[in-house]
């Protein structure tokens, strides 16, 4: 067993601003008896985080219908939604509390911004997530979206393209794939849509991992921005570990590793990272290891 060794919690580790407004913001209006709080969709993707919100009578429903107490207020959550879909919804005869986060409007709005001067959107990011789902209900009928650079060698020709980004991608990645579009266009706007404590989080844990021994991500396995931070450091670091929670640390890594760097996707609430960093520090306190805040 190695004598000396630390354990660095990224100061970046844990619920992003938009997250925590979100959470705030539902909260508030259940502790204002205005409840139930029906959020469309899961308002983080954190299980933990669920079961706490589903005590206090916050549910996650897919659309206004599933609502079983009219009473109550729907809650549009960080990721945003399509137009059309809140429309519809403001036009349903229940409250509407926008939860999105500044950041997906500010990516929201550039779309908008250039689809009504006729350019083509292409979203770099996962099809399949609520945001770019969202994303995509703003350039007018007209988008791509690509996740590699072989999809994005795939596409047409554009007269004029805008290429956007789902907001937690790799910046890396987006540019490799921006550079790619930009051949296939007459004119290429280059609109990088990346959230800046996304851009903070990454870098702070891209350059923490090179350091370390075992890197210890902590957050929903569902989470996209979470399971890409794990991603980011492998070939950084020879042992990398996405945990959910405390349970699932590997002990024996965790003990023998020299340097272990903890970090946390933006869903992921600081009562689960401290029991994990607890975990981890007991496990190593019979050889006096010390522990060094960011
Ligand atoms: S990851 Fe960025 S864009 Fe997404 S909710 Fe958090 S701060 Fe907002």
């Amino acid at each position: 067993m190695p004598k000396e060794s630390d354990i660095i919690v990224a100061k970046s580790a844990g619920f992003c601003p938009g997250v925590r407004k979100a959470i705030d913001q539902v909260l508030a209006l259940e502790a204002s008896g205005k409840r139930p709080v029906y959020t469309l969709g899961p308002l983080i993707h954190n299980k933990q985080v669920t079961q706490m919100l589903e005590e206090k009578q916050i549910h996650s429903i897919d659309t206004p219908d599933q609502a079983i107490d009219k009473r109550g207020v729907l809650v549009i959550r960080a990721h945003g939604i399509t137009p059309d879909f809140q429309k519809e919804i403001e036009a349903y005869g229940m409250p509407v509390v926008d939860a999105t986060c500044p950041l997906v409007k500010h990516a929201q709005n550039i779309i908008a911004k250039f689809a009504v001067q006729d350019y083509l959107t292409v979203i770099v990011g996962d099809a399949k997530h609520a945001e770019v789902i969202g994303l995509m209900g703003y350039t007018q009928g007209r988008c791509h979206v690509v996740s590699s650079l072989e999809e994005a060698r795939a596409l047409p020709h554009f007269d004029k393209v805008n290429v956007v980004s789902q907001t937690t991608q790799k910046e890396s990645v987006f540019y490799e794939i921006a550079e790619e579009i930009e051949k296939h266009a007459d004119v290429c706007q280059i609109s990088n849509t990346i959230c800046q404590p996304t851009k903070d989080r990454q870098k702070e844990t891209m350059e923490e991992a090179k350091n370390a021994d075992l890197v210890i991500v902590v957050g929903g396995k569902h989470s996209a921005n979470t399971a890409r931070l794990a991603l980011l450091c492998k070939g950084l670091c020879p042992h990398v570990q996405h945990v959910e929670t405390e349970e699932e640390l590997d002990e024996k890594l965790a003990t023998s590793a020299k340097k272990i760097f903890i970090t946390a996707g933006a869903s992921t609430p600081s009562w689960v990272i401290d029991s994990v960093v607890f975990r981890v520090k007991t496990l190593r306190d019979r050889a006096n290891r010390k522990i060094v805040y960011h």
